[in-house]
């Protein structure tokens, strides 16, 4: 036994098994590179989900947590603290929203946001009491809670969880039609994500998100915009909206927001919207804590140069023309945005795991999702050179489909 097997084994005994994770065992991290146990080195392409966009370790967002651990590191919102204006002020001003509401988690960021718009809806649109209703997309991925799982489609995630929350009315994401037929007068809003991550890296037919805010204007419904994952320059520009000029009434925003470091999440919208939450209302023991909004406000400066944002969308560029050209065989289809794309296999070779674990055996750090998709989203700090190197394993490791199985 390895002492990898065996530190797996350990964690096996005693962690309850809620993920399938590759079999590797990470210790350390800087930039676009981890190192695990055994001394090996992997090119990072997943970065937790989107979490780790400024890459391991970055010294800027180091030196803010260092600095404000000595300080102060959580008061409560029983008192205030003098950081957390200022991360609101400048997430509000990256966002270009009025106002903020911090939270940690992603999944409290979305289950924020869902109150906020039902509130709203009862407060500001007239909606009659326990009435209010969310449109949500197919293929959606918004997090764990009760609440959230109840409109989720995928059974892995929703199996055995309920009874479930009501409220959510479900339409297929791009489908413009299916929305403007399922918006009533309870509508109060609809949750997107401008780029489905989970599902794998799935993008809307060109203009729907332009439609999406016509219609949702039109009809006095909020439109709300789950970037925790396509935000903060994944997705080639702060936030995935902003490749299309569209405005969300509400983001949300979690991931990166923490710089791979705390867990930060966030709603922002402006105070039309906003201000229907009064003290009491809503709330968290570590939301908008000085050591989150410490990185907070270094990630907001970091978003605020654009230079990750212009990177991530011509290197993203570089990597689907240099995966396209390679003219794979075995693939379905190769899509992205910024440094985040997606290769979904045709289903007759290895299957997404098996892909990983063979990069993971080269060095090469990504994940499966939906059994046929791998998904790819590096450090938007990742060395030019690295990529390239990168590239040049993974279409080796996906050419190698065929040989394999060929007559
Ligand atoms: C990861 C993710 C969430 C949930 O965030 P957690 O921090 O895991 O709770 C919600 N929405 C999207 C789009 C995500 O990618």
């Amino acid at each position: 036994m390895t002492i990898t097997d065996e530190a797996i084994a350990f964690e096996h005994e005693h962690c309850a098994h809620n993920y399938h994770p590759l079999p590797v065992v990470i210790s350390e991290a800087e930039g676009a590179w981890v190192t695990d146990i055994e001394g090996r080195r992997y090119l990072d392409m997943l970065s937790a989900y989107s979490a780790i966009n400024f890459g391991h370790g970055h010294p800027d967002l180091v030196k803010a947590v260092e600095d404000q651990l000595r300080r102060v590191t959580l008061t409560s919102r029983a008192f205030h603290n003098d950081q957390l204006g200022r991360f609101c002020a400048a997430l509000a001003r990256l966002a270009r929203h009025e106002a903020v509401l911090p939270m940690n988690s992603g999944a409290e960021g979305v289950e924020t946001a869902l109150k906020v718009a039902r509130k709203w809806g009862y407060q500001v649109k007239g909606v009659a009491h326990d009435r209010a209703q969310i449109v949500v997309c197919e293929g959606n991925f918004h997090g764990r809670t009760t609440t959230i799982v109840s409109f989720s489609d995928d059974p892995s995630a929703r199996d055995d969880y309920g009874p479930y929350t009501p409220g959510f009315v479900t339409v297929p994401f791009g489908d413009i039609d299916a929305l403007r037929a399922a918006i009533t007068d309870d509508t109060v809003a609809f949750l997107v994500e401008p780029i489905q991550g989970e599902a794998g890296v799935v993008l809307p037919p060109t203009g729907y998100l332009e439609a999406v805010r016509e219609l949702c204007t039109e009809r006095g419904v909020l439109m709300i915009a789950d970037e925790i994952q396509a935000g903060m320059g994944r997705a080639g520009a702060t936030f995935a909206c902003d490749l299309v000029g569209v405005q969300p009434d509400i983001r949300i925003l979690g991931k990166a927001l923490g710089g791979g470091i705390l867990p930060v999440s966030a709603v922002t919208a402006d105070w039309s919207v906003l201000g229907v939450i009064r003290p009491g209302e809503h709330g968290s023991t570590f939301g908008g804590n000085p050591l989150a909004a410490a990185v907070g406000i270094k990630v907001c400066e970091l978003m605020e140069t654009g230079v990750l944002q212009e990177r991530s969308k011509r290197l993203g560029e570089h990597v689907l023309r240099t995966l396209r050209g390679a003219e794979l065989p075995g693939i379905k289809e190769i899509r992205g945005s910024g440094l985040w794309w997606a290769v979904e296999l045709d289903g007759t070779g290895r299957t997404g795991r098996e892909v990983s674990l063979e990069l993971l055996a080269r060095g090469i750090l990504a994940k499966d999702t939906h059994t046929w998709t791998i998904r790819f989203a590096p450090p938007l700090v990742v060395g030019e050179a690295d990529l390239d190197a990168a590239l040049t394993t993974i279409i080796e490791v996906l050419a190698e489909d065929v040989a394999d199985t060929g007559p």
